[in-house]
């Protein structure tokens, strides 16, 4: 189901039209209500005006997390206080949080998203929505809720953590789609597995999960032990929060559907800024096209994916592949450049393993090391044998896909930290310590 059917198939030559004439707009209005643009234009000699095809993008100068942190907490906002209807942060995973705000205009905006997310996930009208993303300054609670209200859905605001509570809501109030990070689903999934809760007494039908990375793994992990149906959302605060980009239900595994008539999307050199073509693998930078209080132009989030139109696709929106994990999570281990992604993608080759596990680096003299931890299906008998083989297995296959040397160490069931409600720290990193 489409929320927003003539948005979502708009053919790709109106879409291109529509962006270029909100570039346009963006770029003048940037240039009048925030000093920092206006300067970074005379600067470049860059003349807002002339900026009318949304292929000029490429002209425009990037903003990075720095220059936020730099305009702390207001500074790049382009409306007085009076006219903002919120506030949020992000949650800071990286440093000090980044502040964002949006008006009226902008969380309706908020809400038609991630309508059209939620819409695209298996939702609609009438359903009720287990809301266990975080409610409070980070964006993810209140961006779904915004969207499950828009879309007709009912809410309950669980928010993230207390279990046992949510599995109660689960039993008791009996919601059709839950959203939270695919860690937390993980979580609530062995729960209930863990205290005998009958999956047929429950209702859920659909998970909508992001706000950190994951592979096939959990998803095959969540599908199975939740009987649902898991796609992947995606977002950041700094372009609006949640419902940036969202997996078609019926299409999982092809890759989310950016919606690009408010976000437009790039993939860039690393190293060089420069754009590049689709199905490479760069950096995402984000435009926010219609965003009023803090519109963003070429936003480097450092997230690592691909871009691709899917032409077998109703909606005509560009999708992008999953991401593998952001530029600054890249672990290097002795000249070997990796995300915890591609091990989490080895792992569920290797049927008697988890999709529970961590990293662990280390430094040794100068050089960098890398362990894995991985833990056992709970349904395989565990012995010592066992786990040297499968250890082994992992071992060879880590060196051989990614080339990367790495101890692994197999532990039973239940061995490593679960997620308590929100993003889960996959990589211990022992250097830092
Ligand atoms: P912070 O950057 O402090 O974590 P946010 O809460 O805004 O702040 O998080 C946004 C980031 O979360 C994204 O830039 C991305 O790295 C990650 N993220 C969000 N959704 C997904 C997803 N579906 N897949 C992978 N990573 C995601």
């Amino acid at each position: 189901m489409f929320f927003n059917p003539e948005i979502e198939t708009l053919p790709l030559d109106k879409l291109r039209k529509l962006q270029s004439q909100r570039l346009h707009w963006l770029v003048n209005y940037m240039y009048q209500k925030i000093p920092f643009y206006k300067q970074l234009f005379d600067e470049k000699g860059i003349e807002p005006k002339s900026i009318n095809d949304i292929q000029d993008i490429a002209q425009l100068p990037f903003t990075r997390k720095e220059d936020l942190r730099n305009h702390y907490p207001f500074g790049l906002f382009a409306v007085p206080r009076e006219e903002l209807a919120r506030i949020h942060a992000s949650s800071g995973t990286t440093g000090k949080p980044t502040v964002v705000g949006y008006t009226k205009k902008d969380l309706q905006i908020f809400g038609e998203v991630n309508a059209r997310s939620l819409a695209a996930a298996g939702a609609r009208p009438g359903m009720m929505l287990h809301n266990a993303y975080g409610y409070g300054l980070f964006t993810g609670g209140l961006g779904m809720h915004i969207g499950a209200e828009t879309l007709g859905m009912s809410v309950i605001p669980v928010s993230g953590g207390m279990t046992d509570r949510q599995l109660m809501i689960l039993q008791d109030f009996q919601p059709d789609v839950i959203c939270c990070t695919p860690s937390y689903a993980q979580r609530l999934a062995e729960e209930i597995g863990n205290r005998g809760i009958d999956l047929e007494s429950l209702r859920l039908k659909y998970g909508v999960l992001g706000a950190e990375p994951w592979t096939e793994a959990i998803r095959v992990d969540v599908q199975n032990r939740l009987k649902i149906k898991a796609s992947n959302i995606y977002g950041l605060s700094e372009i609006i929060g949640p419902g940036v980009s969202q997996e078609a239900v019926e299409e999982r595994g092809t890759g989310s559907h950016v919606w690009e008539d408010h976000f437009f999307p790039e993939v860039v050199d690393p190293d060089t800024g420069d754009p590049l073509p689709e199905g490479k693998e760069g950096v995402l930078v984000f435009t926010t096209l219609t965003k009023e209080a803090f519109p963003v132009l070429r936003y480097w989030t450092n997230d690592i994916c691909s871009l691709n139109y899917d032409s077998n696709s109703q909606r005509t929106h560009i999708k992008m592949s999953a991401i593998k994990g952001r530029a600054d999570d890249m672990l290097i281990i002795r000249g070997v450049n990796l995300f915890h992604t591609q091990v989490e993608e080895l792992i569920q080759e290797i049927p008697e393993l988890a999709a529970h596990y961590q990293l662990i680096v280390s430094r040794e003299k100068t050089m960098d090391t890398l362990e894995v931890k991985v833990e056992l299906e709970p349904n395989v008998q565990e012995s010592s044998d066992l786990k040297l083989q499968l250890g082994n297995h992992l071992m060879k296959k880590m060196k051989d896909n990614i080339g990367v040397s790495a101890r692994v160490e197999i532990l039973g069931h239940a061995s490593i930290p679960r997620s308590e409600g929100g993003k889960l720290k996959r990589i211990v990193d022992k250097r830092e310590m």
